[in-house]
């Protein structure tokens, strides 16, 4: 007899991304739905590794990461947030920032915990609330510029209430939080249990001008947060899922103990040739101007088409409306688009639990620029 599985996950399906990019390749549809890069990454970063490599750092590395790393990304959260972060006892280096969102709530959540979550959220957050037991609570997002209704967080918290994950730069959306938000998030959580787990993994990628509101600037709410990053999305390289978790010292002995029984250390020689890279402030400096600058184009190119952009000050996506186009809902209409258009994009229900549907598609943005101009030519004619 074989056994089968009492899933812990039962509604779960492949994630969007992966049906998307798939139907991209079967009707080889221009691809700015799954959000990766097509251009190549810098070639100083790749020569790191490969000396890396070449001089032997090619073995594990200690469990909490390569102390060098740490300790250059000590340095950078000193010199961007004016904090002083101990590289020894508050900084994990993970498989990617998904790891280390995934690692955080498993660290803290018990069966029946809550979690404040804000929708439309990434994908993975929900799966990792309740494979461990608890319970997302989904609060919207307010359309069209997405901000937080904070009445709406206090309304929402209660005795259960364990941690609330925030986003900035957003995924889906662009949107991203100020100074205010972090003034509410600091009167919603005073005097309570509620950690903070927040999601930066697009620090770098924020336009306009606009500062990038970590949790790291704030020590007091610090004391409570994993703050997750991703050096994938910040360097051009997502296919490399490496991230970090920085944390207080109590939450990072706790957050270590799920992290050395899972997959105890990452990939020494991109963690070397990161320890040098990061040291280059021009490296990280430049990547919002960059990404601005696609975001920018893309949007110009866009003027002529039927889709009316919405706002994006941060990430590497941009959302925009097709109810001018069609009033079909917006999987069917995302499809119709890979299939007839030859343009993949991600519809922003996907990002709901409850598919809602304001009928409006994600664009990423960050690709060459002729790969830009060539959806854009399929979009014109939609
Ligand atoms: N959070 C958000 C909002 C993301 O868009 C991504 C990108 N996939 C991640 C986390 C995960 O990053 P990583 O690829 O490093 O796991
Ligand atoms: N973060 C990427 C996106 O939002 C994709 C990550 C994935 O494929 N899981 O498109």
């Amino acid at each position: 007899m074989i056994p089968t599985i009492h899933s812990k996950l039962p509604n779960v399906g492949t994630t969007i991304f992966t049906v998307m990019s798939a139907l991209a390749t079967e009707y080889k549809a221009v691809n700015l739905g799954q959000g990766f890069p097509d251009f190549p990454m810098s070639k100083e970063l790749t020569d790191l590794v490969n000396k890396a490599m070449n001089d032997g750092f090619n073995q594990y590395s200690p469990m909490p990461g390569w102390m060098p790393l740490r300790e250059a990304i000590a340095e950078k959260v000193q010199y961007l947030y004016h904090t002083a972060i101990n590289p020894d006892t508050e900084i994990t280096i993970t498989p990617g920032g998904t790891y280390a969102i995934y690692s955080a709530f498993t660290t803290i959540l018990q069966p029946g915990d809550e979690v404040i979550v804000f929708e439309p959220a990434y994908d993975s957050y929900i799966p990792n609330i309740e494979i461990n037991g608890a319970k997302a609570v989904t609060i919207n997002l307010v359309y069209p510029d997405y901000h937080i209704d904070w009445e709406a967080v206090r309304k929402a918290i209660n005795t259960k209430t364990k941690a609330i994950i925030i986003n900035s730069p957003h995924n889906p959306t662009g949107s991203v939080i100020g100074k205010k938000d972090i003034e509410e998030l600091r009167k919603t959580v005073e005097g309570t249990n509620i950690f903070i787990i927040s999601d930066e993994v697009y620090e770098h990628l924020i336009f306009d001008g606009i500062a990038h509101q970590s949790i790291l600037r704030y020590p007091d709410l610090l004391q409570r947060s994993f703050v997750c990053f991703s050096f994938g999305k910040v360097y051009n390289c997502t296919g490399w899922k490496l991230g970090c978790c920085i944390a207080p010292p109590e939450l990072t002995k706790e957050f270590r103990k799920v992290h050395q029984f899972n997959c105890f250390s990452c990939h020494t020689p991109t963690q070397v040739a990161l320890s040098h890279f990061l040291k280059d402030k021009k490296a990280y400096q430049s990547l919002s101007g960059y990404m601005q600058g696609k975001r920018d184009y893309f949007t110009k190119l866009m003027q002529p088409t039927k889709f009316d952009m919405l706002e994006s000050h941060g990430s590497y996506f941009i959302c925009a409306k097709y109810d001018r186009i069609s009033d079909e809902n917006d999987k069917d209409f995302a499809i119709r688009l890979t299939k007839e258009a030859g343009v993949a994009t991600i519809p922003v229900s996907a990002f709901y639990h409850n598919g809602k549907d304001d009928k409006v598609l994600r664009f990423c943005f960050s690709k060459k620029e002729e790969t830009l101009e060539q959806a854009v030519e399929k979009l014109l004619k939609v």
